[in-house]
């Protein structure tokens, strides 16, 4: 028996593969190292550098490692870029998961975990945290292919012998606490990637995008949450599912948000002095306020964090940040 990570050599996939490997799982990894790479993946679980385009391959590797659990991370993660490149974004997060998933379902498959995104609720009603029973508005290509992938899920649930969990993350950011991964990913737009850089020096300054929201601060308010709580999330669907537990969607937030001001004060804090951030205009399709209501995932999953920590968030990843710098692999 054995877990298939698609995406395992990527951010959260490579902390996914360690929490696996960790539990003790054989796990197999498939990634076509788009933007993954193959350091990055736990010595310990199987490395075959394929796309999972490929079905014929996928069902090979699921046939040869007795594969009763796939945990799909594959797939194009940057909002923008699904705004100027809309067909390459269903095609990569949309039909490579149709793909995926018609292949579960002829190799007998029965679990997936997928990895789903707050993008699909779009800029929620009320500032209030928001649960998973909100309306379904994503505002970008992006939001739409996982929001699709999610649909598609619970189809072929209800018509085949397949069960599911779509774990809907908030803002994913942090650092394996024991160092052996981190967020890699060249050219990164995320907040707590780009601060870390600016401190460092690796890049000039960092920009807020907008301080005039109706906010406490000015600033936009987000639900940062550490990769080692969200892959620990993954572990308890995984083991939901194994149980017999019934498909499902939940959100992966702590329920309270930071502001963007705020996680440049932790980064300051961290970091030990000042850097360079500049005020800057507002960035186009940013919603003011998006935190989860994670209730599902806590009653049902029985999911417990252990990283709620701003500061310890950012600890995590500036140490990752100069790491990568000091063993100068990127
Ligand atoms: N942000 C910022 N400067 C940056 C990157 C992000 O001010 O260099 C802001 C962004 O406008 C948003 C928040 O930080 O309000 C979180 O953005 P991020 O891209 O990390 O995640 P998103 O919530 O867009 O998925």
């Amino acid at each position: 028996m054995s877990v298939l990570v698609t995406g395992g050599a990527g951010y959260i996939g490579s902390h996914m593969v360690w929490a696996l490997v960790d539990a003790g799982e054989d796990v197999v990894v498939v990634d076509r190292l788009s933007t993954g790479f193959e350091w990055a993946v736990a010595p310990e679980a199987r490395f075959i550098r394929a796309d999972i385009a490929d079905t014929a391959a996928l069902g090979a590797v699921i046939r040869d490692h007795g594969v009763d659990a796939i945990i799909h991370f594959a797939g194009s993660v940057v909002v923008p870029e699904s705004v100027s490149d809309p067909l390459g974004y269903y095609h990569n997060n949309t039909v490579n998961s149709l793909g995926l998933i018609r292949t579960a379902v002829e190799t007998g498959v029965p679990h997936l975990v997928f990895s789903s995104t707050a993008a699909v609720y779009g800029t929620p009603a009320t500032d209030a945290p928001v649960s998973e029973t909100a309306a379904l508005a994503p505002e970008s290509p992006y939001g739409v292919s996982k929001l699709m992938t999610e649909l598609m899920l619970r189809d072929a649930a209800a018509a085949h012998d397949l069960r599911y969990a779509a774990l809907r993350y908030f803002n994913v950011a942090g650092a394996d606490p024991r160092g052996r991964t981190g967020q890699s990913t060249r050219g990164a737009t995320h907040l707590i990637k780009a601060a870390t850089e600016a401190a460092l020096g690796k890049r000039g300054h960092i920009d807020v995008f907008g301080t005039d929201y109706p906010t406490r601060d000015g600033t936009c308010v987000r639900d940062y949450i550490h990769v080692t709580d969200l892959v620990a999330a993954h572990l308890r669907a995984l083991a939901h599912l194994r149980g017999g537990g019934d498909s499902l969607v939940a959100n992966c937030g702590y329920g309270r948000g930071y502001s963007v001001l705020d996680v440049l004060d932790a980064v300051r804090r961290a970091h030990g002095a000042d850097f360079d951030i500049r005020m800057a205009g507002r960035r186009p399709g940013d919603a003011v306020s998006v935190v989860a209501d994670a209730t599902r995932a806590r009653e049902i999953l029985g999911w417990v964090p252990e990283h709620d920590d701003l500061d310890g968030i950012v600890e995590s990843a500036l140490a990752w940040e100069a790491g990568l710098t000091r063993r100068n692999r990127i």
